[in-house]
């Protein structure tokens, strides 16, 4: 059965069962502190099972893409080494929520991989949980009961907290969970040993392949277990190692979802797959890391130097190095890769193909970017190995190879590893602290537990419609920062918008008749609004007014409803390419960024401006639509925001059908009239392929455009109102540089005249030939070119000048090198001496100095107290 086949079966099978078919949320995850990405199928439907939301259907089932590189999930370390752990890979699952229990999961799973996959019932095993006396749960006899009746009780094995007890994270839902493995063994090795001994003991083909979780419990900050309003199924299958099973392999990665990657790799280094292993790692690798790369960027998530965005540059440069090293790839390589696996998951995963050409590129310049120091780096690496005495490198080199040469401390790690080394990781992470000290302290904060005011079971957005409403709150929790805290608040209904979809959350005030607290922002935590207050209010079962700062949240729509127009300009003046990469929106400025490979020219900027503006001034009504299903308003036209979870009802929020369809959560102007005026104020690059607009709109615009014009008239003043200013000005500048022109020449001939006329008088005294003058002269400069031209074009000079350079007096002294030795002199003394009587002071070199003063008047003075040092040092009197 080919792959496609699998899934499609396993959709099929779970409809069957009355399960409501639902797409892959994003990789990336979006409004959950505890989660960068979806690591398991259930994430999406977390708040169906703390109960702040209610499902869609009871039943669901879905393939999920799921990143497992980090957090508590994280199986990198294995990725290529085994044959079955990947970091980005699918998730069968089908769900119950609130609807049936372990009975009918255990048996459709069951009856799935039997009847409908063909797999052999005397290879499968069944774990059950044998309960946790520090957690207080006892054993799961439950789920042995109805694995007895399907299966002998010898392959039912017992399986403790850490295999058979599944949590998400350090906090939120978890439960006893039930797993299906497979022994892929051949018979020979079966009869050996006994399958039952290699389940959970890490063997390649003794697997686990599905879990069956039963989901009851929330747990706690501090540790302890609450249990979930209602109980629920989430069950995970390993696509890829169902395929393996399916299709008779020993590895994921000989199955179909693999080979033409790992075709493709092995052609590309001209060697074959199956010989060696160290290329057959690497190969594996590289087949495994490009998929996390690519749906990763497909799903929005740039590569980039923090968070989310490190963790993908890191997996990109563990590829791009075992290339290098392994395959000998010396150039870009994994970008060529984005096609294929573009093409191959077209239907399930939509999203990449639709953004090839940019994921590609995207992974190219990451590629570009990391090769350029890959070798150096690996080079060093050499270097501090062959300066080391023991076996750790130690931090301080680590963080060396990751500051200078870009190398994350994983990959480090990894080359350390394969040259029987390893590194003093804790070190590192100290320098890595210190670096953070040095930029700026990371905000450390503690989240506590909810604690209920009053039971509800959703918080209601009220602020479509209105900008005020009568609240009750239903929980709240306080967050600690360093020296401060701040609470959180939910309330039972609420006019606030919480941060999302790039329009920042709302301000405002919680009131009642003896008290007011301020709200300072809004955001979502999943489905949940939530409030965040400096304090929080004396009596909580109190009702408030919760009010809305309207003034701010209507300056905040004229820019978001201009951020659409803006979208679909982009997209009419740069073409169909253009896609939202980001946006932000609030009262102030509002900034997109898009994929667009070429700067928006000056005059492309002008265009779009000017349909934005035309948009304006037709004063468009706002079209909204809510609770449309998606089929439907993909049919309307809209763009779907890749890398945005969608219901399965959607909000659409149109400007002309024609002319404006997004799907959208934002708040919006009523009639795009509002807006007022846009006007675009920069363009610029923020990554490989990514554009940033920013633009301003409303009184900000008007004020913006007056600036410019009271600028234009402050000028125009200053030229004395020509009728034509740019032409005033071309002929200002083009005088200037005539005139410097003629300047620069009178100068030059002043400069050599005053030489001839220096050169005539200079006197010559036991050898010296030496000149004393006092001159005028038009800068500084002058006075210095006029000084060294004498010096090399006269033996044996001595230059005193007392220089008026437009009424502010200067003394140089400069002299033949040759005179220092033999006669003792030293411009540097002699000019601290002469600047006295000019009220300055000064310095340099014995063979030259000068010095600047105040008194203009005493440069005769100056002069002559030069020409008497002299005098000293020649043994005669100056004149
Ligand atoms: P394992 O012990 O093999 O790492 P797990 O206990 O971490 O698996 P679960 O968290 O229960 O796995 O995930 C459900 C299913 O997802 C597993 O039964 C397995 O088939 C699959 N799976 C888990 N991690 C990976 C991975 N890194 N790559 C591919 N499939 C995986
Ligand atoms: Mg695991």
């Amino acid at each position: 059965m080919e792959s496609k086949a699998i899934r499609a079966k396993f959709l099929e099978f779970f409809n069957s069962k009355s399960h409501k078919i639902v797409p892959s949320a994003p990789i990336v995850v979006q409004n959950d502190p505890t989660l960068m990405f979806t690591n398991a199928g259930m994430n999406q439907f977390k708040d169906y099972f703390l109960g702040n939301k209610t499902p869609e259907a009871n039943r669901v089932a879905d393939t999920q893409k799921c990143l497992r590189v980090s957090g508590k999930h994280n199986d990198l370390e294995e990725v290529g080494l085994d044959t079955y752990h990947h970091t980005m890979f699918e998730m069968l699952g089908n769900w119950s929520f609130g609807d049936y229990f372990k009975k009918e999961a255990i048996e459709w799973a069951w009856e799935f991989l039997t009847e409908v996959c063909g797999l052999p019932a005397d290879r499968m095993y069944a774990t059950v949980f044998e309960g946790d006396p520090s957690d207080g749960l006892k054993a799961d006899e439950e789920a042995r009961g109805y694995w007895k009746s399907i299966i002998p009780e010898e392959r039912i094995l017992n399986g403790n907290k850490k295999d058979n007890f599944w949590e998400m994270g350090d906090t939120g839902p978890c439960g006893p969970c039930s797993e299906i493995h497979i022994d892929l063994r051949s018979d020979e090795e079966v009869q050996k040993v006994n399958g039952r001994e290699l389940v959970n003991q890490d063997h390649p083909l003794v697997v686990e392949i599905w879990n069956l979780v039963f989901m009851q419990f929330n747990r706690q900050a501090d540790g302890s277990l609450k249990n979930l309003p209602q109980q629920h199924v989430d069950t995970g299958m390993g696509f890829e190692r169902l395929a393996m099973a399916v299709q008779g392999k020993q590895s994921n990665y000989d199955t179909d979802v693999f080979q033409p990657l790992i075709q493709m790799v092995a052609k590309r280094a001209g060697v074959t797959y199956g010989k060696d292993e160290k290329i057959d790692i690497a190969i594996r690798v590289i087949a495994d890391h490009i998929r996390a790369i690519s749906f990763t960027i497909a799903d929005g998530q740039l590569p980039g130097n923090a968070k989310a965005g490190y963790v993908i540059r890191r997996i990109l440069r563990r590829a791009v190095r075992y290339g290098y090293t392994f395959l000998n790839f010396k150039e870009p390589f994994l970008t060529d890769l984005v096609s294929l696996l573009a093409d191959q998951f077209k239907e399930v995963f939509p999203e990449l193909d639709a953004q090839r050409a940019f994921v590609a590129k995207v992974v190219r310049e990451e590629e570009v970017s990391f090769l350029r120091t890959l070798d150096k780096g690996l080079k060093r690496f050499e270097g501090i190995k062959a300066e080391m005495d023991g076996k750790v490198i130690d931090g301080q080199k680590a963080f060396e190879l990751y500051d200078t040469y870009g190398f994350p401390l994983d990959l480090t790690s990894l080359i350390a590893r394969e040259n029987g080394l390893s590194v003093d990781e804790s070190a590192f992470q100290q320098e890595m602290e210190k670096q953070k000290a040095r930029s700026k302290s990371a905000a450390q904060q503690s989240t506590g537990d909810w604690i209920v005011v009053h039971e509800a079971d959703t918080s209601e957005f009220l602020g479509y419609e209105q900008l005020q409403a009568t609240s009750k709150i239903t929980r709240y929790r306080e967050v600690k920062q360093k020296n401060k805290s701040f609470f959180q608040i939910v309330l039972d209904q609420t006019p606030f918008y919480a941060e999302s979809g790039g329009q920042v959350g709302d301000t405002g005030v919680l009131e009642t008749a003896d008290e007011k607290v301020v709200i300072f922002d809004t955001k979502k935590e999943n489905d949940l609004i939530v409030h965040y207050a400096k304090a929080l209010p004396k009596n909580l079962e109190a009702t408030f007014e919760a009010k809305v700062n309207a003034t701010r949240r209507k300056l905040t729509e004229n820019n978001h409803s201009a951020t659409h127009l803006l979208h679909a300009a982009l997209r009419e003046v740069l073409g169909d390419h253009v896609q939202q990469k980001g946006s932000l929106v609030n009262d102030e400025v509002l900034r997109f960024d898009f994929s667009h490979f070429a700067k928006v020219t000056d005059e492309e900027i002008a265009q779009v401006e000017a349909i934005v503006n035309r948009k304006i001034r037709e004063n468009i009504a706002l079209g909204e639509k809510r609770n449309v299903p998606i089929a439907e308003a993909q049919e309307m036209g809209a763009m779907a925001l890749f890398g945005e979870k969608y219901g399965e009802f959607v909000r659409v929020i149109t400007f002309d059908p024609e002319y404006s369809v997004e799907l959208c959560g934002g708040t919006h102007v009523p009639a795009t009239g509002q807006i007022g005026l846009l006007k675009i104020v920069s363009e610029s690059s923020v990554a490989a392929g990514v554009r940033r607009v920013e633009a301003i709109t409303a009184d900000k615009a008007e004020a913006y455009v007056q600036g410019q014009l009271n600028l234009l008239a402050e000028l125009k003043e200053l030229l004395k109102n020509p009728n034509d200013p740019k032409k005033a000005v071309a002929s200002l500048l083009d005088e200037r540089n005539q005139l410097q022109k003629q300047l620069e020449e009178l100068n030059l001939q002043q400069g050599s005249a005053l030489k001839k006329e220096l050169l005539d008088a200079a006197q010559e005294i036991n050898g010296v030939r030496l000149i004393t003058q006092e001159v005028k002269l038009p800068d500084a400069n002058v006075l210095k070119q006029l000084s060294f031209e004498l010096k090399n074009e006269v033996s044996n000079v001595l230059v005193v000048l007392a220089a008026n350079l437009n009424e502010k007096p200067m003394l140089s002294v400069i002299m033949d090198e040759s005179l220092v030795k033999a006669h003792g002199l030293n411009a540097g003394e002699m000019v601290r001496a002469m600047a006295k009587e000019i009220q300055g002071g000064g310095g340099g070199q014995p063979f030259y100095a000068t010095a600047g003063g105040k008194n203009v008047a005493g440069l005769a003075a100056a002069l002559q107290v030069g020409k008497q040092l002299i005098g000293e040092k020649l043994n005669t009197e100056i004149k």
